[in-house]
């Protein structure tokens, strides 16, 4: 929902709508760790439920269908797309990739908030169709690291290392279009500094206010 036709609070911060989730969008460029912090994130924060994007990528080993992404054909995506099924949706290192507006805005419906690990394309989208969302970028502590990690997971080939490593350059350069920063230096810690920014977020004024009138309430 956009923010243009609600009061604000103080801080000239848009009132939340009540019992309405949070959207937090995470990107990190490929090899900095971010499903295995935002996995652990999610496992660690009730209401808090990870997006299951589609694909057209074909699934990895040890990937399931409806569990890790929904996938589906190229044609299937591209008529999804074009549809406006998508809330947001991007090439990705020749796959598409895409969030579906419909599971996005019934999950934040129910009062659960919402995270979407996308890449820095969909991340300009969703903020150019004017949703709120709190965005956090996670970069690992430097190129050299970053090279070591892809190399680690030796599941890609020289040239795929290659292009992850020219599309990160590309996207560490976009972190000032985030609202929040995670240096993926130590997993724990790293968790722990993005678990804080989701309990910070819950905690505003403009999500606490009705819970805080409610406590003002049994005072008189
Ligand atoms: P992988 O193929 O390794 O699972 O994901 C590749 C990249 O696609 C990840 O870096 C992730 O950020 C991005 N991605 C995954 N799902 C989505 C999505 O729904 N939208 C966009 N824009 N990017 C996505």
């Amino acid at each position: 929902m956009s923010s243009e036709s609600r009061p604000s609070t103080g801080s000239g911060r848009p009132e939340r709508v009540e019992g309405r989730g949070l959207l937090f969008v995470v990107s990190a460029p490929s090899g900095t760790g971010k499903t295995t912090l935002v996995d652990r994130l999610v496992r660690q924060t009730p209401r808090l439920k990870m997006s299951r994007s589609y694909t057209s990528r074909a699934a990895r080993q040890g990937e399931t269908d409806g569990v890790d992404y929904n996938f589906v054909t190229r044609d299937r995506f591209e008529a999804m797309a074009a549809a406006g099924e998508f809330l947001e949706w991007a090439d990705v290192f020749g796959n598409l990739y895409g969030t579906s507006a419909v599971d996005t805005e019934r999950v934040l419906e129910s009062g659960s908030d919402v995270v979407l690990v996308i890449d820095v394309c969909g991340a300009r989208q969703v903020r150019h169709r004017g949703v709120e969302t709190i965005a956090i970028f996670v970069m690992p502590p430097s190129f050299e690291v970053l090279e070591r990690r892809l190399r680690g997971r030796s599941k890609d080939s020289e040239a795929a290392i290659q292009q992850r490593l020219r599309v990160a350059c590309q996207e560490v350069a976009a972190f000032a279009e985030y609202d929040f920063l995670v240096v993926n230096d130590e997993v724990t810690a790293a968790s722990d500094r993005l678990r804080s920014i989701v309990l910070a977020e819950r905690a505003r004024l403009t999500c606490m206010r009705p819970s805080a009138e409610r406590i003002v309430r049994t005072f008189s």
